[in-house]
């Protein structure tokens, strides 16, 4: 089987063929990277949509500067260069990774001059994103994290940085650990925040909760599941929550780009949460949206044909 090929500094390689220095991005957690979803079209199987793609790199490039990085592209060269590696490949669906650092060989914390070269490198991964999210229909079964909380530090809020993933790393641990599938984080005033890698909602009625941009890494996911409630007419609100009201929701679901939206059937002990109507309209409206189908949203999809 032939390897995907790598996205390196400014050409499409094969994995071998390059070396770059990632030393001290590697001891320091700080690469700024981003996750996108590519799904091929379910009729026409040479063409397929990146989702979301202006604001992934928008984050990514957010990430980056928190960093101190400069990126050298622009976004639309940096949407060329993901578009040419799905090319590349001839086959269409993906998990795109891009990843953000400097080329500082050594120890140094910080760059040893603002001209340091930063490098770009974007790796992608075939992706059965059906089989996936077929898998995890099952629902999921989440524990409290006792040891970790979510702390506030503003500029980090919206970043995707690899240090920051050290928390959600933890969790995730203390959750597999003990037989489950991922860990709800609380801030440090104890109300919910995340999970160790997705955003949290819960549904009572009508309405739908989540946890505002602070504490949490904001999803795209997360962006788009309001969008579309709010399409279908529920009454969604970006507020905090308490332990005791996600144990009081008819449903809870949890939101990310590689798993989509997934039900909660478990919190701890209580396997109460038997219903998923609510994620599951929402998820219908979403997989319409991410196959290109959904003329409301088609703004949110780049087609690349092959
Ligand atoms: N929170 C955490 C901790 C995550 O790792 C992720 C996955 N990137 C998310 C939320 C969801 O983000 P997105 O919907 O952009 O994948």
């Amino acid at each position: 089987m032939t390897k995907e090929k790598i996205w390196i500094n400014g050409k499409v390689k094969n994995q071998e063929e390059d070396k770059i220095y990632c030393l001290s991005a590697f001891h320091y957690g700080t690469v700024a990277f981003d996750g996108i979803l590519c799904i091929q079209d379910k009729k026409r199987k040479n063409n397929c949509f990146l989702f979301r793609l202006s604001d992934h790199l928008n984050r990514i490039f957010y990430s980056a500067k928190v960093l101190g990085l400069k990126i050298p592209y622009s976004k639309d060269e940096f949407a060329n260069a993901i578009i040419d590696l799905v090319k590349s490949n001839g086959y269409a669906s993906y998990y795109i990774r891009p990843l953000v650092f400097s080329n500082n060989f050594y120890t140094n914390i910080l760059p040893k001059s603002k001209e340091e070269f930063v490098n770009v490198v974007i790796l992608h991964k075939k992706f059965n994103f059906w089989k996936f999210s077929i898998r995890m229909k099952r629902g999921l079964k989440l524990i409290i994290s006792k040891k970790i909380r979510n702390t506030w530090i503003e500029e980090l809020t919206l970043a995707k940085i690899s240090g920051k993933y050290l928390n959600y790393f933890l969790t995730l641990h203390e959750a597999k650990n003990k037989g489950f599938d991922e860990a709800i984080i609380l801030d440090d005033e104890e109300k919910v925040s995340e999970a160790s890698t997705s955003n949290i909602f819960i549904v009572k009625g009508n309405a739908i909760k989540t946890p505002p941009p602070k504490n949490i890494l904001p999803g795209i996911t997360r962006a788009t599941v309001i969008e579309i409630a709010k399409n279908m007419n529920y009454d969604v609100k970006e507020e905090r929550f308490s332990i005791e009201e996600l144990f009081n929701a008819d449903e809870i679901f949890l939101t990310n780009t590689a798993r989509g939206i997934v039900s909660v059937f478990q919190v701890g002990d209580s396997n109460k949460f038997n219903k998923s109507e609510v994620a599951s309209l929402i998820r219908d409206r979403y997989i319409s949206i991410i196959r290109g189908e959904d003329s409301t949203f088609s703004h949110w999809s780049t087609p690349i044909s092959i």
